[in-house]
């Protein structure tokens, strides 16, 4: 960049201090007016040599043809409202042979024809991208409208979610609801069906550093095998293990999809279904003998936390309330003392997991459980350990390898919260791109933050 240029016929641009206020880089105060409305109009000039360039041929042109007025708008600068007027020149190409007639003058900090400064840009962006501002917010902050903040981000995320997945081991796959499930009124039989229910499915690195790779709408087994066949060959060979919950379709789509990999099901959502159990039993018996819902008053319901609670976080004084409180209620009571015992025989299998435990003992603690399955009289037992059954390798892998899906659980979190500070979303193609950055690794945001953004 030349400062204070001089061309024939054309004031000389004096750079200021002013100038070096505003720093925006090739442009000039000419001058700083009130715009009747209690903000301030900077008039600013081109202050760059390269600007009189044809952008077609390269050559310097000193044939003006006339002058045009631009407002790009910039980023804010102190308290009262600044809007920018450019004063550009537009020249004639000197060259023949060149087929662009005139041009006016371009310099880094704006692009030709941008409504913007290019640092204005870089903040909407980082707004969005860093700071996580939802972006209606950032767009009222910086009186643009939403979709030139949302075009920023895209353009600053996009070429990062872009680039080759990394490679992965362990792939963890799970579900979140997309919003609310809508219920609506069926005209004809008036009864109540879900009209709307949308989930996504996300695909994640369930043991490396590689984040959320993806998600995708829908949670079918064609949904996981869809996207899973459509990444490259090489990358599929490298899964060694898929993590899933005890969803029949994810197994269904990662034998689809990835047919080598060994499957493993994930151990917190069997502790889920286990405590599951334990309450439907309680709340059965309840029913049974009370012909109520539990109240106050039921000895069980004063003690359904403990039930739920890990024996060993469970006080010793807590844990013989609860035992004496359930056995004085008699057969009712012993019922929903079976199905804690089973739930805790499958927690003490599960704790296994990651200790390379020997074949005999998790043998020893798999019995233990069927055993005292079997000796319930309670049919949700009975289906817990049949679940189960149905599930072993994928336990057994489990427990061996250690792996989990926790890491997908993080990530849902994280998303329900990007979904939190955006207020909901309404286009599921803007969520899953906001919620995939929330969920990509610092250190691939932070080398798209560094590049230089076009226009
Ligand atoms: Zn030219």
């Amino acid at each position: 960049m030349v400062q204070g240029t001089h061309v024939q016929g054309v004031p000389p641009v004096v750079v200021s201090g002013v100038s070096r206020l505003l720093d925006l880089e090739g442009l000039a105060v000419r001058e700083i007016t009130a715009d009747g409305c209690g903000g301030r109009v900077v008039h600013v000039v081109t202050a760059d040599l390269s600007a009189s360039a044809c952008p077609s041929c390269g050559e310097f042109s000193t044939a003006l043809k006339g002058h045009v007025t631009t407002r790009p708008r910039d980023i804010p600068y102190g308290t009262r409202p600044l809007r920018l007027v450019w004063h550009k020149r537009r020249w004639r190409c000197v060259d023949q042979r060149c087929a662009r007639g005139s041009f006016t003058e371009q310099v880094p900090a704006a692009r030709p024809g941008a409504r913007l400064t290019r640092r204005l840009r870089a903040e909407l962006a980082d707004a969005v991208a860093v700071q996580h501002r939802c972006v209606a917010e950032a767009a009222a902050f910086y009186k643009v409208g939403w979709s030139t903040v949302h075009d920023a981000f895209v353009a600053r995320v996009d070429p990062v979610l872009a680039q080759p997945l990394p490679v992965v081991r362990v792939l963890g796959i799970d579900e979140t609801r997309r919003g609310r499930p809508v219920w609506a009124q069926d005209p004809d039989t008036g009864r109540w069906v879900l009209a709307c229910d949308r989930w996504h499915t996300g695909f994640v690195d369930a043991d490396g550093t590689g984040g959320l790779l993806a998600q995708v709408e829908g949670r079918s087994a064609a949904c996981v095998s869809g996207w899973l066949l459509a990444q490259p060959a090489s990358w599929r060979a490298a899964i060694t293990h898929v993590t899933i919950d005890l969803s029949a379709s994810f197994a269904k789509g990662a034998r689809d999809g990835l047919p080598g990999a060994i499957q493993v099901a994930d151990r917190y959502h069997l502790v889920q279904l286990a405590n599951d159990t334990t309450t439907a039993v309680r709340q059965r018996t309840v029913r049974e003998t009370t012909g109520r819902r539990g109240r106050k008053v039921d000895p069980a319901w004063q003690v359904r936390r403990q039930l739920l609670t890990a024996h060993e976080r469970l006080r010793p004084a807590k844990f013989a309330t609860m035992w004496n409180a359930l056995l004085d209620t008699g057969e009712a009571g012993v019922e929903i003392l079976g199905a804690y015992i089973v739930k805790e025989d499958l927690r003490s299998l599960l704790a296994l997991a990651g200790t390379h435990p020997d074949r005999t003992l998790i043998c020893r603690r798999l019995t233990t459980f069927y055993d005292h399955a079997a000796a319930s009289s309670a049919p949700e037992v009975h289906r817990l350990a049949a679940t189960v059954d149905r599930w072993w390798p994928a336990v057994l892998a489990g427990i061996e390898t250690g792996y989990s899906n926790s890491r997908s659980e993080g990530y849902n979190r994280l998303a329900k919260h990007v979904g939190r500070d955006a207020f909901g979303f309404r286009n599921p193609v803007n969520q899953r791109r906001r919620i995939r950055w929330a969920c990509t690794r610092q250190h691939r945001r932070a080398a798209a933050v560094k590049t230089p953004m076009p226009g």
